[in-house]
């Protein structure tokens, strides 16, 4: 049997390493052709060793010749830097390309990867909040396929299967993150450490973050628009905190499709891989018994603004969308920085999106450089915030 070959960008965060864990239990399935990190040596090089790439990247160019010489014994080729990594992805074995890099950095690679016909594994949402409308464009002009890893919107992919009618409403549903049920004047004085706690999933820094403010929600249904095609008023959103529904469908007959399974973001990793076939394995099985009760609420888009301006930025479109997530991504990291509260996140992206003007029709080209001056934006405005 032939196996599928992958690319692996951003290996070494929480994705990265759930992918690895499917693809070692498929040897005779998938065989790893690139590994990619931005800092993290040790973890590259042990993976490095067991998956036996061709090619690894590591973007932080200071940490190349450490990463080099631990390789030096074996047939890896070793390259560094951002156009290294956007080089990567060409290699003409590769079938498909997980990218699981956080953040807008994701796109370029992306594109690269669309461009050469590789199909994604998209776990990288700020490639579809960044440049959507571009993306799916170049989907459709390579004829590749896009495969969500996000869990939503797995679940709506899977939902779709076998179904050629149109979609009435796509319903994402959201854990509510730490802070479900708290209004304004209890998020004033909320710490780090109680913003990285999440209730049912253990993630990256940054989605965790953004889980406890719903930017996550916005960011994903900025996603789910570009990968399904439907407009922001045909997507709702629903606080589920069991995280047991992972989404909904709703045709035009009123029938509605979800899917369910416990919280395990192998389940969708392992779905974006082996489209359209499922692989038996053994992860923990739900049980209706163990989850007596599932609960469906409301979010509160007054407490919990970034989800509001994740819909205002989809429906006014251009920029907008970029920019949000730009100013997200630099707030995000002031926060983990203790640089600003929590609640001073969504004054910043708000700030930033009324200092940079909208823009529409954008080249690739165009995206990054708003990317760019959205960032140095929501930099000085945290700068000005301090003093
Ligand atoms: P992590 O922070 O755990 O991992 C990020 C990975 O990207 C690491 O390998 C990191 O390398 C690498 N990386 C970081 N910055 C850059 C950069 N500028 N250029 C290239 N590589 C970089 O993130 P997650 O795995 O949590 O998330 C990855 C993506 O998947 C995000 O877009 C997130 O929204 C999405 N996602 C994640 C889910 C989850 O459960 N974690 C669920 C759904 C979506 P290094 O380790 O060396 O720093
Ligand atoms: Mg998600």
């Amino acid at each position: 049997m032939e196996r599928k070959n992958i690319a692996i960008l951003g290996a070494t965060g929480s994705i990265g390493t759930q992918a690895l864990e499917v693809v070692r239990s498929f040897p005779d399935r998938f065989v790893v052709s690139v590994l990619s990190a931005a800092n993290n040596t040790d973890l590259l090089i042990q993976q490095a060793l067991e998956f036996l790439p061709k090619q690894v990247v590591i973007t932080n160019t200071a940490l190349y010749s450490k990463v080099k010489e631990a390789l030096a014994h074996t047939n890896i080729a070793v390259a560094a830097g951002v156009a290294a990594l956007v080089e990567a992805v060409e290699l003409p074995e590769i079938d498909v390309v997980l990218n699981a890099i956080v953040g807008s950095a994701g796109l370029r690679p992306t594109v690269r990867a669309i461009e050469k016909g590789k199909d994604i594994a998209l776990a990288n949402k700020e490639t579809l909040v960044v440049a959507g409308e571009l993306v799916m464009d170049l989907v459709a002009q390579h004829k590749v396929q896009m495969l969500p890893v996000d869990s939503e919107h797995s679940a709506i992919f899977q939902c779709l299967a076998g179904e050629p009618s149109p979609i009435e409403k796509i319903i994402l549903t959201a854990s509510g993150g730490p802070f479900r049920g708290k209004k304004t004047q209890d998020l004033r004085t909320v710490s780090r450490a109680q913003a990285l706690k999440h209730p049912n999933w253990s993630m990256g820094a940054k989605i965790t973050i953004d889980s406890a403010s719903l930017m996550n929600k916005g960011l994903e249904v900025i996603e789910a628009k570009w990968l399904f095609n439907v407009t922001a008023s045909q997507i709702e959103v629903v606080v589920h905190p069991q995280s047991i529904v992972h989404s909904l469908v709703q045709f035009e007959d009123g029938s509605l499709k979800a899917q369910l399974g416990l919280p395990d973001m192998k389940l969708p990793i392992q779905y974006a891989l082996t489209f359209p076939e499922r692989f038996p394995n053994t992860f923990k099985r739900f049980s209706f018994t163990d989850y007596a009760t599932l609960t469906f609420e409301q979010p509160d888009l007054e407490t919990f603004r970034n989800l509001k301006l994740a819909y205002q930025a989809l429906a006014e479109g251009g920029n907008r969308t970029c920019v949000l997530n730009a100013a997200n991504e630099v707030a995000v990291a002031a926060f983990l920085d203790d640089k600003v509260s929590f609640l001073g996140m969504s004054d910043i992206l708000e700030e930033t999106l009324c200092q940079i003007p909208n823009r529409k029709q954008l080249s690739l080209e165009d995206y990054i450089t708003f990317d760019k001056e959205s960032r140095m934006m929501a930099q000085d405005l945290i700068h000005r915030l301090k003093n």
